[in-house]
């Protein structure tokens, strides 16, 4: 499931590809993805021009030159692919540019003939189209906690947030409310490099833990950013695919029975699993 990083690269690629642009179209291919696309509510972004894009937690906003805009979600395999002249190029971290087209639910058609081709394999993603004013109101993003990366995250606030809680960090971490965009893969990747065991409880954290667990959340989160974004190519220079970017730049998740890289060869990686999540972490150096 894609995460902060990988959706605010996402955002990225969209405003280098359609800002300014024009919807001259909009073809949708399927009644529902999460939920019901509302056929009439997409007309009324014909011939209005995209004005900005934003990204909030793992949802983008984009705005129009009318009082309209647009939130979408990813869910758990939602991509985006520019298409031109019968190019495709997939705007995520993850090269592959094939793609089935059977899986081709919403296309936006731009006004210099760009396409904009939402493909979603599990149909767990959605757009829907909200009034400017009332976007951000919407149940879907009212409640979500800062983002990581601004000042609003702080360790005055975390301590603040934590105060007479008893849950484990992880599930802290995990949760939209504290902070917004992190999911299993980056929360596993922090406590890793914060040398905190996933399962230790928030009451028992140490100030320098949660220092710790700030400052690696905002480089973690900076440097996956920058990586995704230096992936994404141009159109004239697709030369397929490369496979997944990130799996290189894990150095806990998904390593269960490896080494762990800071202990070297004396513990491995261990994974465990609690509510259909996995935590991968090292008994030895994560207390
Ligand atoms: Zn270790």
């Amino acid at each position: 499931m894609p995460e902060l990083p990988e959706v605010e690269v996402v955002k990225r690629s969209l405003k280098r590809g359609i800002i300014n642009l024009s919807i001259k179209k909009v073809i949708i291919k399927t009644n529902k993805l999460r939920y019901i696309l509302d056929k009439n509510k997409f007309r009324l972004i014909k011939n209005k021009k995209i004005t900005e894009i934003r990204r909030r937690s793992k949802y983008i906003i984009i705005f129009f030159s009318s009082n309209l805009s647009m939130l979408i979600h990813l869910g758990m395999t939602g991509k985006f692919f520019f298409r031109k002249k019968n190019v495709s190029l997939n705007l995520s971290f993850y090269h592959n540019n094939q793609k089935e087209k059977k899986h081709d639910h919403v296309i936006f058609i731009f006004n210099n003939n760009l396409r904009l081709i939402f493909n979603d394999v599990r149909k767990f993603g959605f757009i829907k189209i909200f009034q400017k004013s009332n976007v951000y109101e919407s149940s879907h993003i009212k409640n979500i906690g800062p983002e990581p990366l601004s000042k609003n995250f702080t360790a005055k606030y975390f301590k603040n947030f934590i105060k007479n809680k008893n849950r484990s960090i992880k599930d802290l971490l995990m949760d939209q409310k504290f902070v917004a965009g992190l999911g299993n893969i980056y929360v596993n990747e922090i406590l890793f490099a914060s040398g905190v065991n996933p399962f230790k409880k928030i009451n028992k954290l140490k100030n320098y833990d949660i220092f710790k667990i700030l400052s690696n959340t905002k480089s973690i989160l900076k440097k996956s950013i920058k990586l995704g974004g230096s992936s994404i190519r141009d159109f004239i220079n697709i030369s397929g695919s490369k496979g997944n970017f990130q799996v290189d730049n894990f150095k806990v998740y998904s390593r269960s029975g490896l080494h762990c890289f800071r202990c070297n060869d004396k513990s491995v990686i261990k994974r465990n699993r609690i509510a259909n999540r996995s935590s991968f972490y090292c008994e030895k150096c994560q207390k």
